[in-house]
C-alpha cells in the first residue's frame, strides 16, 4: 500500500469518527510518524511510494490517538502561534489563534519597543515571546503557577531565544506580586470559562487543564482579582490588556473602570467577536 493510500484509509476513520478535519488532520499526523513536515516536497514525493511498515505502524497509533479526541496540537507536541513554533503538550492550553488578536493590537497600538512586561497566566509564553519577538522589550516577566505548563514555556523560551524571566506564581495571590519590578504593559489570558461552559466543553478541550480554563462560576474570577492586585505594578501610564471570553467585554470594563483604569475599551477579533480589553493606569 503507498502512503497515499493509507492516508485515504486512516482519514476515513477520522471522519467516521466525526472529525470534520480528518484530512488536514491525517495529513499532519502522517508528517509526524514520516518526519516530514506535510508541506514540503519531500512529503508530497513520499505519498506515492511504498509505505514503510514502522512509520505505517506510528501513523495509525497517532490516528487512534486522534480518535480517542486527543488534540491534534497535544499529538504533534507543537503548534503555531503569530507565525512562531510553540511547543505544546499534556498540561498546557494550546495557543488559540483568538489570541493571536491580543497580540496584534499591542502591536499597533502600542508600539514600544523598551518596555518592561509581564506576561500574567503565560501557560506555554506564547504571548510574550511573540511580543518580544515582534515588537522588541526591555525586559520580560512571565507568571505560571503550573510546574506543567512552565516545562513548555521554558522549552519555548529556549527555541526562541527569549530573555524572558518566569517566575512561578499565583496571580491571585500577593506573594507573586513581591517577585516582579513595575511594568509598562502587563498582557493576561486567564482561565475565563464559566461553569456552565465546563460542563459543555468540546472533547478536545477536556484534554487540556481545567486550571487554564474555569474562571470561577460566572468566568470572571481571575479579572476581578487580577484587576486589583496588579494594578499596583504598572507605572503611570502603563496598560493592561486581557483576552476576554464572548461577551464578557462589559462586565470586565466594568472592572477596569471601577479600579481607576482611564481610556477602557474593548476590540473584536478577525471573527467580530470581542476579545479583549484594555485599559491605561492614570
Ligand atoms: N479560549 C479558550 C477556550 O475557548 C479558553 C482559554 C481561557 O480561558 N483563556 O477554550
Amino acid at each position: 500500500m503507498t502512503y497515499r493510500e493509507l492516508l485515504k484509509v486512516q482519514a476515513e476513520r477520522l471522519e467516521n469518527s466525526g472529525n470534520d478535519n480528518a484530512e488536514y488532520d491525517c495529513a499532519e499526523l502522517l508528517g509526524s510518524a514520516s518526519g516530514k513536515d506535510c508541506r514540503s516536497n519531500g512529503y508530497r514525493l513520499m505519498l506515492d511510494e511504498t509505505a514503510d511498515k514502522d512509520v505505517s505502524a506510528q501513523f495509525e497509533a497517532l490516528c487512534d490517538r486522534r480518535i480517542s479526541g486527543e488534540p491534534l496540537q497535544y499529538i504533534l507536541g507543537e503548534w503555531e502561534f503569530c507565525g512562531m513554533k510553540m511547543f505544546v503538550g499534556e498540561g498546557v492550553l494550546i495557543p488559540r489563534q483568538d489570541t493571536e488578536t491580543l497580540v496584534e493590537i499591542v502591536l499597533n497600538k502600542y508600539k514600544k519597543q523598551d518596555s518592561i512586561i509581564i506576561d500574567l497566566c503565560a501557560g506555554s509564553g506564547c504571548i510574550g515571546l511573540a511580543l518580544e519577538k515582534l515588537m522588541g522589550c526591555k525586559e520580560l516577566y512571565a507568571v505560571e503557577k503550573s510546574e506543567a505548563a512552565a516545562k513548555y514555556l521554558k522549552k519555548n523560551a529556549e527555541l526562541h531565544s527569549s530573555k524572558i524571566k518566569l517566575v512561578m506564581g499565583d496571580v491571585l495571590e500577593t506573594s507573586a506580586l513581591d517577585k516582579l519590578p513595575v511594568a509598562d504593559l502587563i498582557v493576561c489570558n486567564p482561565p475565563y470559562l464559566t461553569g456552565e461552559d465546563m460542563a459543555s466543553l468540546q472533547k478536545e478541550v477536556t484534554f487540556e487543564p481545567e486550571t487554564a480554563l474555569f474562571g470561577g462560576e460566572d468566568g470572571l474570577d481571575f479579572y476581578r482579582t487580577v484587576t486589583r492586585l496588579w494594578k499596583n505594578k504598572l507605572a503611570e501610564g502603563g496598560m493592561l490588556i486581557y483576552e476576554i471570553g464572548a461577551g464578557q467585554e462589559d462586565e470586565v470594563m466594568q472592572i477596569m473602570v471601577q479600579h481607576g483604569f482611564e481610556n477602557v475599551r474593548c476590540r473584536a477579533d478577525c471573527c467580530g467577536i470581542m476579545r479583549c480589553v484594555m485599559g491605561t493606569k492614570n
